[in-house]
């Protein structure tokens, strides 16, 4: 029989690494200039289903819309761009943020309905732990990195709804109030930013 060390450090955090297609087409940034998270959840049921998303092409350089990080409920990580790209995920704020994207309903498939805008699907454990993890590997690896925001607070717009032009809605609330803000900056060192 065999044991561990009491003091073995604990396991790496898993990344399993699938970059997008055009990421070669995005900008290149110095990882120095890494300052802030911006955390998302995809609105999507699932995870194949963001990453379609994220391949929708958008933009005439060829790109498109996406995180750097995608986790899953049960905690796996993906990474689909490089942090030393900048990566479309966040109106003004791309070019020293990652995003980090949780898997989550949020509001699909009637994102912009007046009356489909609760944000009900609970963040399991997992996921949180995860991102936890995420987190302070990125502290460690970019020792400049000081503050984390939900999307919701970086893009405040109002826009008509869909089914009710005369309804404004927030274009962005994700990742909304079921997300645990004080246990992940109780396992981080980053400060909460809410767009100021
Ligand atoms: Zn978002």
């Amino acid at each position: 029989m065999t044991t561990m060390p009491i003091d073995a450090a604990p396991a790496e955090l898993p990344i399993r690494d699938e970059p997008l297609a055009y990421v070669a087409r995005l900008d290149a940034r110095a990882e120095s200039l890494v300052e802030g998270i911006v955390v998302h959840c995809t609105e999507t049921p699932d995870l194949a289903t963001a990453r379609s998303l994220g391949e929708h092409l958008l933009y005439s350089s060829g790109t498109g819309n996406s995180g750097h990080y995608y986790i899953d409920r049960d905690g796996s990580v993906w990474s689909y761009v490089p942090i030393t790209r900048v990566a479309h995920h966040v109106r003004g704020h791309n070019g020293n943020t990652i995003g980090i994207e949780l898997v989550n309903r949020g509001r699909w498939p009637r994102w912009l309905d007046s009356d489909h805008q609760g944000m009900n699907e609970p963040y399991p454990d997992a996921q949180i732990d995860a991102l936890i993890r995420l987190l302070q590997k990125l502290e460690q690896d970019l020792p400049q990195l000081r503050w984390i925001a939900g999307h919701e607070d970086l893009d405040r717009e109002r826009v008509p709804a869909q089914d009710r032009p005369d309804a404004l809605i927030h274009r962005k609330l994700d990742p909304g109030p079921l997300f645990p803000w004080p246990r992940v900056l109780a396992g981080t060192g980053l400060q909460r930013s809410t767009g100021g």
